[in-house]
């Protein structure tokens, strides 16, 4: 009754040539045609702010990689098992935005693939095959990232060399920052001794150091670190899986791993990377990726082609340009500021609002002296932000948690827009 016609014709046409595995955000699901920088627009001309997409990180459409990629595709598109002078040049690039450590890089198309490689890399250099992700962790759609990926849900079964350690949740733990970081360093000591009673050497902790998935969790900064020493400490190595916080969006860092001051073992980048065109990569110190790469080839058909290069070339070159990481600094301080003053006039609703650039949690808890998860709340709230044109969803373990994360053209003119609304619908949803 909610659905036009149209769009109802969509969804039946789509379930039936493409199955239930695909699924849509909204009730009332957006039938987007048209995006530029911050702003999306769907098929009857609504506008709408993305406070989504991470993505499109450089802005919807960014003229850049449309005329980067449109002029190598008219020259060129072959694959890795040629010279090409722009995979070395951008290597190099990237490279030197890494730690001096990390001095190699490959690429793929995902993250998952990236990832799928990095834990391969892992079980070779280490011996061992024992995995470590976060409690609502997700990494990838191969069978060994699924399985390494408990934000599937139940019916997703894991690995049995796979475990889980607890959601750094710093809201609801509590404590000093020092106590903080104790006990999550502790945790990941206990993991590392199950798997090995279990028989599982370990491998690797593989994990998003903003724990997007977990609910966003950047705070407080550098608590990884003592984790990572104990990771280091018993022989195995850390991916820092950076789909989601890399390239700039922290605005602390142009890496959400170096914002806790860790030198990961190697690093996976994806989403933003290409600003929506398929590139992604597996950067790794020369000893590590050594291990895999003095017995193994690898060739991806697509990973590194000319023309993602020349998409990944020109976002790195916007970020640079147009001094991306400073403004994510700014412009979030002062998006987080203003999301604080709507927690401040919702203490009913709203129980902590935290972040780190343009990549903030906003999290719907009870007012009952317990922080009470309301998911209904947060999903009625994505409903009500999607009708009030603001797109976004949630996250977390109880899915109570907004996830703000909008592409970096976000400017200071939208706070207000996304501010106001969300003011308006959490008030519509008290009454
Ligand atoms: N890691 C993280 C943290 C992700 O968020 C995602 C995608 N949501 C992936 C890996 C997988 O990336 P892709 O969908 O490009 O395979």
């Amino acid at each position: 009754s909610l659905l036009s016609n149209t769009t109802r014709d969509m969804i039946n046409r789509r379930e039936k040539w493409m199955g239930g595995a695909y699924r849509l955000f909204y009730r009332k699901p957006v039938n987007l045609v048209r995006g530029q920088g911050q702003y999306l627009w769907d098929a009857e001309g609504n506008k709408y702010l993305d406070m989504y997409n991470n993505v499109a990180g450089i802005g919807h459409c960014h003229p850049a990689v449309v005329e980067a990629v449109t002029e190598q595709m008219k020259l060129l598109n072959t694959h890795t098992r040629y010279l090409h002078e722009r995979i070395i040049d951008y290597s190099e690039d990237l490279l030197k935005m890494m730690p001096d450590e990390i001095d190699k890089i490959m690429f793929m198309c995902t993250g998952s693939e990236a990832n799928d490689l990095a834990l391969r890399v892992a079980q070779e250099y280490t011996g061992g095959t024992g995995i470590i992700v976060s409690r609502e962790a997700y990494h990838g759609t191969s069978a060994l990232t699924s399985g390494c990926s408990p934000a599937l849900g139940s019916e997703q079964p894991l690995l049995p060399n796979v475990r889980l350690i607890e959601t750094p949740d710093y809201y609801r733990h509590g404590g000093t920052p020092e106590e903080f970081t104790a006990w999550y360093s502790g945790e990941m000591q206990k993991k590392i001794d199950e798997l090995e009673a279990a028989g599982y050497k370990f491998s690797c902790f593989l994990a998003d150091s903003i724990f997007s998935s977990d609910g966003v969790h950047p705070n407080p900064v550098g608590f990884l670190k003592a984790a990572i020493d104990v990771v280091h400490k018993n022989g195995g190595v850390f991916i820092a899986d950076e789909v989601q916080p890399g390239f700039a969006r922290t605005g602390d860092a142009f890496w959400g791993f170096a914002r806790h001051g860790i030198i990961p073992d190697m690093v996976t980048t994806g989403k933003p990377m290409g600003n929506g065109i398929p590139i992604s990569g597996l950067a790794a110190k020369h000893e590590v990726l050594a291990a895999f790469s003095d017995k193994l080839p690898y060739f991806n058909t697509f990973g590194g082609n000319p023309v993602a290069i020349a998409a990944a070339q020109a976002v790195l070159n916007v970020i640079k340009e147009e001094k991306l990481q400073e403004h994510c600094k700014v412009v979030g301080a002062k998006l987080l500021n203003a999301l604080q003053e709507v927690k401040d006039r919702h203490p009913d609703s709203v129980g902590d609002v935290r972040g780190a650039g343009l990549f903030i949690g906003f999290e719907l808890a009870k007012n009952d002296g317990k922080k009470t998860p309301d998911q209904q709340k947060a999903l009625d709230a994505i409903e009500l932000l999607r009708d009030n044109n603001v797109l976004t969803s949630v996250a977390g373990p109880y899915g109570n948690v907004l996830k703000l994360r909008p592409p970096m053209a976000f400017q200071e003119c939208d706070i207000d827009w996304i501010a106001s609304t969300l003011d308006k619908c959490l008030h519509q949803l008290e009454s």
